[in-house]
């Protein structure tokens, strides 16, 4: 499976079915809720039966939908995937899988263009982590974006050496342990500076370090304010892991990262409601501040999923049908997914879409609230 770039983005998006459409499946395979693979195997079958139904008799979607079920049902390595994008479009030879290290909305698109609306989302949101690993002699660096890690050692040996090591055989214990200690410190320096060097070439969101108790709170003594704002925590990897292991630990903090972000962007909705301002809760007071513009950042629970309206007339969705209640016309479509339509319709508005994993807190909500404009 691919790793995602801006690229390969750019390029779907530009693509288009003239023959046939295009079939795009997006599939939450997250292990933290889908244990066994049958769990999100279920997923796909109840999104095919109603895919199937709408591919009104294109050969090449139904190619594209047999070979999306093959796919799946072959197993997906889920070490560090959680969620799984397909795009095909038999009748042109396209089939692209991109896995991505967080989960995705289920859904199955069938369209003149491939849907990579969540894929763009997740690629503008996607925050960039600093990883240095030190232990007294030894130190690394990494940059952790898109589940990928990049090795950056080389900023570190770019760095001027500032200290002579002098031999100071002839000097006693005492002497030699403190020339120790200070060689010590000004490898950690050496080190940190390097870190604040990359993060100037291009800026991480997130910083964290890796290394012996001893030394770790030495070494975060060194950081520019600016990284000591950014610690997000400590992976507990030895300078000489092996890349995979450190980009597992590297998953497991972001995924920590994340659930702290949307805690913390659930606080400001409640807030903000408490304040009585700037802010819904509740599906249906959401679809109307989306119809409205008036949405800065919406907020899902995962998995939630309601049966809605969506109106021919001005476009507006609907808890209620089928009468719009925005317009009054009585010419609403049924649909399976009114959820689904409004984080799509977000997207498109160019909204920030927060997707909340087992936020108690948003649940009570009404699984959906919405920061607003004004
Ligand atoms: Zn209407």
């Amino acid at each position: 499976m691919a790793a995602i770039t801006e690229d390969a983005i750019r390029e779907l998006a530009a693509f288009k079915g003239e023959e046939a459409p295009v079939t795009t499946c997006y599939l939450d395979v997250d292990g933290r809720r889908f244990v066994r693979h049958q769990d999100y195997e279920h997923q796909l079958d109840l999104m095919m039966r109603v895919a199937r139904e709408k591919a009104n008799g294109s050969e090449s979607v139904a190619r594209d939908l047999r070979r999306i079920d093959e796919f799946v049902r072959g197993g997906i390595d889920r070490s560090s995937t959680r969620g799984v994008a397909i795009f095909a479009c038999s009748a042109h030879d396209l089939w692209e899988v991109v896995s991505l290290p967080v989960p995705v909305r289920n859904r199955i698109v069938v369209n003149s263009v491939p849907a990579v609306g969540q894929l763009e989302s997740f690629v503008q949101d996607y925050d960039r982590f600093g990883v240095l690993l030190a232990d007294k002699q030894r130190a690394r660096l990494f940059v952790f974006e898109l589940g990928e890690l990049t090795d950056r050692s080389e900023v570190l040996d770019e760095l001027p050496r500032d200290y002579d090591a002098r031999g100071h055989k002839d000097q006693g214990a005492a002497r030699e342990k403190h020339h120790v200690e200070e060689l010590t410190s000004v490898h950690l320096r050496a080190a940190a500076k390097a870190a604040f060097e990359l993060h100037q070439a291009a800026p991480f969101q997130h910083f964290t370090i890796g290394a012996p108790d001893a030394i770790a709170h030495e070494l975060e003594s060194y950081l520019h304010p600016y990284l000591k704002d950014r610690l997000c925590g400590r992976l507990g990897v030895a300078v000489g892991a092996s890349l995979d292991d450190i980009r597992h630990a590297a998953l497991d903090l972001e995924a920590e990262v994340d659930r702290r972000g949307e805690a913390a962007a659930v606080d400001r909705l409640r807030d903000a409601m408490g304040g009585g301002q700037r802010a819904v809760a509740g599906l249906e007071k959401v679809l109307r501040a989306l119809h409205d513009h008036r949405v800065v950042e919406l907020l899902v629970s995962s998995g939630y999923a309601q049966a809605g309206w969506h109106c021919r007339g001005c476009g507006a969705l609907a808890t209620v049908g089928r009468t719009c209640p925005v317009c009054n016309a009585e010419d609403m479509d049924h649909l399976d997914d009114v959820v689904e339509e409004a984080v799509e319709v977000a997207l498109v508005q160019g909204t920030r879409v927060r997707i909340c994993v087992g936020n108690a807190d948003l649940d009570v909500l009404g699984r959906t609230g919405a920061l607003l404009r004004y």
